[in-house]
């Protein structure tokens, strides 16, 4: 192995073979190496005069490889979704998505960026608790008319909430949920549509409040009291 020290002073590897190929030809190395062939004409001045004029070339390659190394280190780690751990599988691709399903996190992208692989998860998983709470909202809006009551219109706005879980403006027909209910189950965010639900008709928390909710949502408790202890 070969190395060359640039002018600012990185030292650049590279394995030279000798053979009959036209010119000079680089390819990169996993360890940070440039392999290069060239053809016994070509003087080594000349080959390490082409190294260091790519030099900033092969050093983002070296960079694109020690990110993916890293990101496959790291595959262990995992995302919240609705109660479950999901392990994140990295696949390169140039989709630029994460997929949910029941048993993994599926990233397709082309930077293994830690930054880039989270930000992508993270759109995702936004993208379908609001699908899930439109769907949340639909169920809980029929069984109320379904027992004769008419719930009013509501819009419901997703945000990521300190401190609450969900609220109700009753008198705006705004109800909040909060974004981070996305790491619990499915049962668990519809209790929190039950509660805000339960304000349009108590505004309180009385004793009145908690017995209509129970009469419309029995396990209010079972579903709900995980958001207390986490
Ligand atoms: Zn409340």
């Amino acid at each position: 192995m070969k190395q060359i020290i640039l002018p600012d002073g990185r030292e650049l590897c590279y394995e030279l073979i000798r053979k009959r190929v036209k010119n000079i030809n680089f390819r990169i190395k996993e360890e940070g190496v440039v392999m290069v062939s060239a053809s016994p004409k070509v003087p080594i001045k000349y080959i390490e005069q082409c190294l260091a004029k790519r030099a900033d070339f092969f050093f983002g390659a070296f960079e694109k490889i020690k990110a993916r190394k890293a990101a496959q280190t790291k595959s262990t780690e995992s995302v919240k979704w609705l109660g479950k751990e999901l392990p994140i599988k990295i696949i390169e691709n140039s989709r630029e998505t994460a997929v949910f399903d029941e048993n993994e996190c599926r990233v397709f992208t082309r930077d293994f960026g830690t930054e880039n692989v989270q930000n992508l998860i993270r759109a995702t998983k936004a993208e379908r608790f609001k699908a899930l709470c439109a769907e949340l909202n639909e169920q809980v809006r029929a069984e109320l008319k379904a027992k004769g009551l008419e719930p009013p219109p509501a819009v419901i706005t997703i945000k990521e909430m300190k401190s609450r879980w969900g609220s109700c403006s009753y008198a705006r027909g705004h109800i909040s949920v909060n974004l981070r209910l996305a790491d619990f189950p499915r049962e668990t965010v519809l209790s929190v549509f039950w509660h805000e639900y339960a304000h349009f008709w108590h505004h309180d928390h009385s004793d009145r409040f908690y017995r209509f909710l129970l009469d419309m949502f029995p396990d209010y408790h079972k579903y709900n009291d995980v958001l207390k202890t986490g």
